[in-house]
């Protein structure tokens, strides 16, 4: 999922969420961009969120390989991200089908115009893929009111249309793939190819046949973005 918003149901996965799926599954695809914001979706500062998985315990392992990926974001911000078992989380997660190793998440707190019991972000099932992490912070990063980098306006991405037609409808190229506009709704940094917010990128979507390939960490302007966006008091 990208910056978009989870669809109604919950059964369909969110179409913020759908559209990572489906990069995702074209395994080929990548993701790179230094952090796109949008702070007026962020959240408010040294505010607590209450992060739920739909259907696990507080116990299982899922919960703390999802913390495990969540506590790097939260290393760099004032928010605190609070697991809580029930069905009422400002943030509330679901697993994917087998198989689907993508993700989705509403971006910010547009988490808050999704009503219960409908998720708002969606990740794969099987903690133990290689690519785990890398889903859980790329969602938790729109979660935070990061869009996708390969977005931003200086990313030039020769889009091949054709082929992105062939693949995705017209919203899922603007949600997902298509430039943001350059305003001030946006807070831009440089682009970053290395940002966890950017997909890999299959050389058959683009004109220039090139790989772009996706960071599976925090870059440094990622985590620069995070301390912007939600600055922690000074050390005293
Ligand atoms: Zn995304």
């Amino acid at each position: 999922m990208i910056s978009g918003t989870y669809l109604a149901s919950p059964s369909p996965p969110p179409s913020h969420p759908l559209n990572d799926t489906s990069a995702a599954q074209a395994a080929s695809l990548s993701r790179n961009r230094r952090s796109v914001g949008e702070p007026g979706k962020y959240w408010p500062q040294n505010s607590t969120i209450k992060i739920t998985i739909y259907d696990c315990p507080m116990d299982d392992p899922y919960v703390q390989a999802v913390k495990n990926a969540a506590s790097q974001w939260q290393a760099h911000i004032n928010l605190n991200f609070e697991f809580v078992s029930g069905e009422d989380g400002d943030v509330r997660i679901t697993q994917n089908l087998p198989g689907d190793n993508s993700g989705g998440s509403e971006v910010g707190i547009d988490a808050k115009n999704t009503s219960l019991p409908y998720p708002t972000m969606s990740l794969p099932m099987d903690h133990t893929a290689a690519s785990f992490e890398l889903v859980v912070l790329h969602e938790f990063g729109h979660m935070l009111g990061a869009h996708h980098e390969h977005q931003h306006p200086d990313a030039n991405i020769p889009w091949n249309q054709a082929s992105l037609d062939a693949r995705f409808t017209p919203q899922q190229q603007q949600v997902n793939f298509l430039p943001l506009p350059r305003n001030d709704t946006y807070d831009f940094s440089p682009y970053d190819g290395d940002s966890v917010m950017h997909y890999s990128i299959d050389p058959a979507w683009v004109t220039d046949n090139t790989w772009r390939s996706r960071n599976a960490t925090l870059s440094a302007d990622d985590i620069d973005w995070a301390k912007k966006a939600y600055p922690k008091p000074p050390v005293s």
